[in-house]
């Protein structure tokens, strides 16, 4: 994830709120199906870092394709018509973009917008009836991410977060080792999840966007990473924060936060979120017989990883391009992933962070029932 940080280093959001004008009319293939089955047709939302690079990553893959694009910049649509042979009819605007709805040639959309405006974007999604892929944080609380569930129920659609991660091979190989008891029992797990931002103008940085700070953005990999590799939820946190930089850090966007699970099984887990050290990405579990390490853990890869037994040897994927392939087969084929991707699983860790945040306040544990 290097090339990510050192980019949100420099990053400024230039975000211009202007109707479609002019748009070059491009033609694309809109076929549904191909030799390996049917395909998702996904529009993107949010043309920002991420967004373009899981355009790029969308190019390769087999099972899904990208048809369309949702954004406040008109040169960004006109760009993006050109560079992914998009058709004029499938871009939209964040006022216009309901009438997705009226679009069969879109079966789902990918949300790659700030934290804060997640909720309302996945709920007219779901009410224009496509399915959602949202990008995490799925929102900025867990109260924000029932409704998000519930309405993506009510509308009868498909509702997926970028667990990126959770297709990965080195990633899914500790957690086949730790399920088929290769470590003993799985007593402890670390994650330090954390860069250094730059830019104090960013989205990022502002809690009205972002929801909060490091824990919603980097530190909620480590919370997600104790889940799928201790195997079970916390039932109790910890927490506490430091801020050496309250000018970068305003109330409410946490720089760097030390926490703690407790698991049914007996396990602990010892985290660390922050935005203020480079190059922190390490996962460590262990077990009565064994231990496995990721580091770098979560970053773009390639990943690597050790264990007792020695190198892991998985190939690294480029992860947006197997996530989406696979996200295609859960939506269109009911296919069901190694380590969960739906709402329920992301509702999971928002109720996490909220009881981090209030152990953070509060000083004292906080029990949690998921
Ligand atoms: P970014 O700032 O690069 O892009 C955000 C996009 O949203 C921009 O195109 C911006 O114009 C647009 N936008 C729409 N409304 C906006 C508004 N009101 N204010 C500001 N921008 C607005 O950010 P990013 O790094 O692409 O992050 C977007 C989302 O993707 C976040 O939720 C982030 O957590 C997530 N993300 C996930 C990963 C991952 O590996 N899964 C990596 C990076 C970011």
């Amino acid at each position: 994830m290097n090339s990510r940080r050192d980019f949100l280093q420099k990053l400024t959001v230039p975000f211009i709120a202007m109707p479609i004008l002019g748009l070059a009319k491009t033609s694309c293939n809109e076929d549904h199906k191909n030799d390996d089955g049917p395909v998702l047709r996904v529009a993107i939302m949010g043309l920002g870092s991420y967004g373009t690079r899981v355009a790029d990553a969308m190019k390769a893959c087999t099972k899904a394709k990208l048809v369309g694009a949702i954004s406040g910049t008109p040169s960004k649509l006109k760009d993006w018509q050109g560079k992914y042979n998009i058709p004029e009819k499938n871009c939209y605007n964040y006022e216009t973009y309901d009438r997705i709805k009226d679009n069969p040639d879109i079966d789902a959309v990918y949300i790659i917008t700030p934290n804060a405006l997640h909720h309302d974007q996945v709920i007219r999604i779901a009410k224009a009836g496509k399915h959602v892929i949202c990008e995490k944080p799925m929102a900025i609380n867990a109260k924000e991410g029932q409704e998000m569930v519930d309405a993506c129920k009510k509308a009868g659609v498909k509702l997926l977060v970028g667990y990126r991660m959770h297709f990965e091979p080195k990633t899914l190989e500790v957690v086949r080792m730790r399920k088929e008891g290769e470590l003993g029992k799985t007593l402890f797990f670390q994650g330090l999840s954390g860069f250094k931002i730059g830019n104090p103008n960013q989205w990022r940085l502002n809690k009205q966007l972002a929801g909060g700070g490091a824990l919603m953005d980097i530190g909620i990999y480590s919370i997600n990473g104790a889940r799928y590799m201790i195997g079970e939820d916390p039932v109790w946190v910890t927490a506490q924060e430091t801020k050496t930089n309250p000018m970068l850090f305003k109330e409410g966007v946490d720089e760097t936060i030390t926490f703690q699970f407790g698991f049914p099984g007996g396990a602990t887990a010892s985290c660390l979120s922050t935005y203020n050290m480079n190059n922190l990405d390490r996962f460590f579990l262990t077990g009565e017989n064994g231990f496995a390490e990721l580091m770098p853990s979560t970053g773009y890869g390639p990943i690597k990883g050790r264990t007792n037994k020695g190198e892991l040897t998985q190939p690294h994927v480029t992860h947006q391009t197997i996530q989406m392939d696979e996200m295609a087969g859960i939506i269109l084929e009911g296919k069901q992933p190694a380590v969960p991707v739906d709402g329920e699983e992301a509702l999971k860790d928002l109720k996490i962070i909220d009881a981090i945040y209030l152990a953070v306040k509060t000083g004292k544990r906080v029990d949690l029932k998921l």
